[in-house]
């Protein structure tokens, strides 16, 4: 797993919230708290490719 905030390994025991039926794990609830803010920052998805 990759925090998408920082791009930091994390184990799956991290960590993790569910958005848009997809889960998201961090390295710490700061990444996390980050990530709440602004998803669409931290979620790298290109609909056009
Ligand atoms: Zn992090």
């Amino acid at each position: 797993m990759i925090d998408p905030v920082c791009n930091t390994k994390v184990d799956d025991k991290s960590t993790s919230i569910i958005h848009n039926n997809k889960k998201y794990y961090f390295c710490c609830p700061t990444c996390k708290w980050a990530f709440e803010q602004n998803p669409k920052d931290f979620i790298k998805e290109s609909p056009n490719q």
